[in-house]
C-alpha cells in the first residue's frame, strides 16, 4: 500500500508580472487502489495541481508539501519522480523529433524500472496493449506526438500508463475532446489498469461524462485553488444536475 499526500499546498505560477498564487492551500491523499477525481470549473487550478505534482518548473510550490510514502516529492527531479512511482500524463507533451512510440516506451520502461525490459515478452505487452486500445500496429513507428490527433495524444498517454504500470497516476482532462467511442475506449484502459494493480488515480476533469466510465471513490470540488466540499459518487451526480454555480456564487 502507498499512499500520495498532498499537504497544504500553495502554489503560484511564473507570469510576466511576476509570480501569480493560484493554488491556495491544497489538502489531498490518495492511497493505492482508490480513484479520486478533481472537478471544477475552469480557471480553478486542476491544471495547476497536475503540473505541480509534475515537477513543472514555471509552478513554484510557495509553501505545503507533496509526500509519497513519507518520502518528499518536491526535492525529486522529473524523473524521479517517475521512478518513485507517480505517472503524469502530461509528463510528456512535446514533440519528441526522430523518437518512434516504439523506442520512447522502450526507453521509458528502462529508465523507470531501472532495467532493460526482456524484449521477447515486452515486445507483446506493447502490442496487446495497443490491441486494446485499438491502436493501429503503425501508430508505433510513429515519432512521438508528431502530429498526432487529440485522440491519439490520449491513447498514447493510456498506453504509457498501462505499460509502465505506475503506483499513482495523475489524468488531466484525459476525456477532453474524445468522441464517446475513444472516451469508452481510453476508460477501459485505465480500468483495466485499476482492475491488475493497486494503482491510485487522481482523474481531473471538468466534466462529469467521463466520471460514467471510470467510477471515482472520492469527488472534489475545486474552486479558487482550494477543495471547497468533498464527498462520493453522488456528489459528481450532483454536479452533473447542478453545475459549477453553487460554488462560483459562493467563491465570489
Ligand atoms: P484549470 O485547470 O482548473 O482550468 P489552471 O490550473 O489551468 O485551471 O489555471 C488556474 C489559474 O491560473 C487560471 O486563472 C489561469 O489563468 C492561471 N494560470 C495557469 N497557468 C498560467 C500561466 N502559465 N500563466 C498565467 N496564468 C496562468
Ligand atoms: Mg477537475
Ligand atoms: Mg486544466
Amino acid at each position: 500500500m502507498a499512499t500520495l499526500e498532498i499537504k497544504n499546498l500553495h502554489v503560484s505560477v511564473e507570469t510576466n508580472d511576476g509570480p501569480k498564487p493560484i493554488l491556495r492551500g491544497v489538502d489531498l491523499t490518495v492511497n493505492s487502489g482508490e480513484t479520486h477525481a478533481i472537478m471544477g470549473p475552469n480557471g480553478s487550478g486542476k491544471s495547476t495541481l497536475a503540473y505541480s505534482i509534475a515537477g513543472h518548473p514555471k509552478y513554484q510550490v510557495t509553501d505545503g508539501e507533496i509526500l509519497l510514502d513519507g518520502e518528499n516529492v518536491l526535492d525529486m527531479s522529473v524523473d524521479e519522480r517517475a521512478r518513485a512511482g507517480l505517472f503524469l500524463a502530461m509528463q510528456y507533451p512535446v514533440e519528441v523529433p526522430g523518437v518512434t512510440v516504439a523506442n520512447f516506451l522502450r526507453t521509458a520502461k528502462t529508465a523507470i524500472d531501472g532495467k532493460a525490459p526482456a524484449l521477447r515478452t515486452w515486445t507483446g505487452e506493447v502490442k496487446t496493449a495497443m490491441d486494446k486500445l485499438r491502436m493501429d500496429p503503425e501508430f508505433a513507428q510513429r515519432n512521438v506526438n508528431e502530429g498526432f490527433s487529440g485522440g491519439e495524444k490520449k491513447r498514447h498517454e493510456i498506453l504509457q500508463m498501462e505499460l509502465l504500470r505506475p503506483a499513482f497516476a495523475v489524468l488531466d482532462e484525459t476525456d477532453s475532446g474524445l468522441d464517446v467511442d475513444a472516451l469508452r475506449i481510453v476508460s477501459e484502459g485505465v480500468n483495466r489498469l485499476k482492475g491488475s494493480s493497486e494503482v491510485g488515480v487522481l482523474l481531473i476533469t471538468h466534466y462529469t461524462r467521463i466520471l460514467r466510465y471510470i467510477h471515482p471513490d472520492f469527488v472534489h470540488v475545486f474552486v479558487n485553488g482550494r477543495v471547497a466540499e468533498e464527498g462520493g459518487p453522488e456528489l459528481a451526480e450532483r454536479l452533473e444536475e447542478e453545475g459549477y454555480d453553487r460554488f462560483l456564487a459562493s467563491a465570489l
